[in-house]
């Protein structure tokens, strides 16, 4: 047996054989060929290949699906067969002597250009399928599985890294557990791995490919991966996760009941979601509704822009299946590890410090329109609250919501209905802190996010797995900056949550209790131990220490 250690993403025990996955690499050769025929030909197989995939597809989602979800993929094989774009990536090929992989990249890209400028929304959505097909067909050319699981048994998946957007396209029904040899416990995708409730460990320096096929145990308790375990091991472990499922059916009988203290004071306890797979896991634990819908996933899970109307679809969906529960939808906070191709980011020296989230938004207006006059039609079908990220001003916020009514007042014009809405910034920056009082008086509420507030506060790089032992996530300077949020969110009658991940730590519950706090937003499986833990405090009692709440939480949870 081998003992390996790392740091552990979320506490349960994972058991299974491992799986190397290795990021796809998609290199496009620019040179030029002396075979054009050659390459002709090889475009057609990959053509021809690309469309029995989109047929088998097709047959899948029919079983599993339905025929409407399927349509997708006999549309996809149809556009393969279109006349125009096999002579445009021909025509690269013979005529400017190109290699296979590069003319499908031009012309795919080409075609996907026209669609996307086109005025009708259901046209600009072809865009996207373009470049999906366009991927399938460079996948078949350059021999890349882009599924990780593909034809795998359940695993445990072990990688260098995995970045948020190959995390989120992972089949969690096949995921055990991941190791990762890089990778950093606050980083965005150690918050999937938790929020899909998978353990995980990350900055696991021993794992070696040659643990491929091996049976191993992810210890989320102990920060560590056994390899080839002994059946001594194996078996008290197998136990533990048995115990884990029995105390997470106990909490079930937390269902319905409500996030009151003993001495009456109620909160509100939200779930924090990447898009509307994932609503099914609001519902099962019960949230109150969802305090963070990080809508940047939907832009991660997309070969090119989303369209407004798929982005509709999505809020729509998410609003429509929780109603009349209140749902936050957090505007696009792409940049810094939430990189996507398609949006052309230059690589920079300090990207936490970048250009990203509202930054992007504020200055490429068409975008962030994109995403509003999504939001407000979605606005009709349930309760939204729209969330700014990375804010740092008044006159950034103000900006935004004249964006904001900008696009509501196109939108009356047309005569399209539109919900009531409320509008709230995250508090992750040190400066909307200070400015907590200023803000306040332009907003409905706030949210901390105390991921990337402990990161600007403590000058330390959430992404930077060697910064770890210089991070205290309960950094008294965090915990005041808390304390002054939500005193200056209250001078002005504004609601004030916390969705970072320092919501979902019980050993701080009583102390955001005591602060004052209106909401706390945590993964999906945090909601019910959250619950258990408020329904155990008495605030007329003398503050608990940390250590007692956790050993308590321990004993419970
Ligand atoms: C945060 O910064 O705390 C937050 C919730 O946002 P994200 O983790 O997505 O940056
Ligand atoms: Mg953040």
């Amino acid at each position: 047996m081998q003992v390996a250690t790392g740091k552990s993403v979320l506490n349960g025990i994972a058991i299974g054989k491992i799986k190397i996955y290795r990021a796809p690499k998609r290199e496009i050769n620019e040179e030029l060929t002396d075979n054009p025929e050659l390459e002709v030909s090889r475009f057609d197989e990959a053509r021809e290949k690309a469309i029995d995939q989109q047929n088998s597809l097709y047959e899948k989602a029919v079983a599993t699906a339905g025929e409407d979800s399927a349509e997708i993929f006999s549309v996809h094989a149809m556009m393969l067969e279109d006349d125009d774009l096999i002579d445009a990536t021909k025509q690269i090929i013979t005529g400017q002597k190109h290699f296979a992989e590069y003319a499908v990249k031009q012309a795919f890209d080409n075609q996907a250009k026209v669609f996307r400028e086109m005025d009708d929304p259901y046209l600009q959505a072809r865009s996207a399928d373009i470049i999906d097909i366009q991927q399938t067909v460079l996948n078949i050319l350059m021999g890349i599985s882009t599924d990780a699981m593909q034809g795998s048994e359940p695993a445990i998946l072990l990688a260098e890294d995995f970045a948020p957007s190959e995390t989120i396209r992972l089949d969690k029904s096949l995921l055990l557990g991941m190791i990762t040899k890089e990778g950093s416990t606050n980083s965005h995708t150690a918050i999937l791995a938790r929020s899909m409730n998978i353990p995980a460990l990350v900055q696991c320096g021993a794992a070696d490919e040659s643990w491929d096929g091996k049976l191993a145990i992810v210890d989320g308790y102990n920060s560590c991966a056994y390899i080839d375990p002994t059946p001594d091991l194996l078996k008290t472990l197998t136990i533990r996760q048995q115990d884990d499922q029995k105390k997470r059916a106990l909490l079930q009988e937390l269902k319905g009941k409500s996030n009151t203290t003993i001495d009456g004071t109620t909160i509100n306890v939200y779930a924090n979601i990447g898009g509307p797979s994932d609503i099914g896991q609001v519902q099962q634990n019960d949230a109150g509704g969802v305090g963070l819908f990080r809508s940047e996933f939907v832009y991660l899970n997309a070969k090119d822009y989303p369209t407004e109307e798929e982005q509709f679809e999505a809020y729509r969906h998410a609003l429509e299946s929780l109603a009349p529960k209140l749902v936050v939808i957090r505007t696009c906070d792409i940049g810094a590890d939430k990189m996507v191709d398609y949006m052309k980011l230059d690589k920079e020296a300090n990207p936490a410090l970048g250009y990203r989230a509202i930054r992007i938004c504020l200055t490429r207006k068409d975008f962030f329109k994109t995403q509003l006059r999504a939001l407000l039609r979605a606005s009709a079908y349930g309760n939204l609250a729209i969330m700014f990220p990375m804010i740092i001003s008044v006159r950034e916020l103000r900006e935004c919501k004249d964006i904001l009514e900008e696009c509501r007042r196109e939108l009356e014009e047309k005569n399209v209905k539109m919900g009531r809405i409320q509008v709230g910034i995250m508090v992750e920056t040190p400066a909307a802190v200070l400015c907590a009082d200023e803000l306040a008086q332009d907003c409905d509420f706030f949210s901390i996010g105390t991921n990337d507030l402990t990161q600007y506060t403590c000058a330390i790089d959430r992404q930077n797995a060697k910064l770890e032992p210089f991070s205290d996530t309960h950094h008294p300077a965090v915990l005041r900056e808390i304390k002054m949020t939500i005193d200056a969110g209250h001078r002005h009658g504004c609601w004030v949550g916390i969705c970072g991940e320092l919501g979902a730590d019980l050993s701080l519950t009583e102390t955001f209790l005591r602060m004052g706090v209106d909401e706390l937003s945590v993964n999906p499986t945090s909601v019910l131990p959250l619950r258990k833990v408020i329904r155990g405090i008495d605030l007329r009692e003398p503050p608990k220490t940390a250590e007692e709440t956790v050993n308590e939480a321990g004993q419970e949870a």
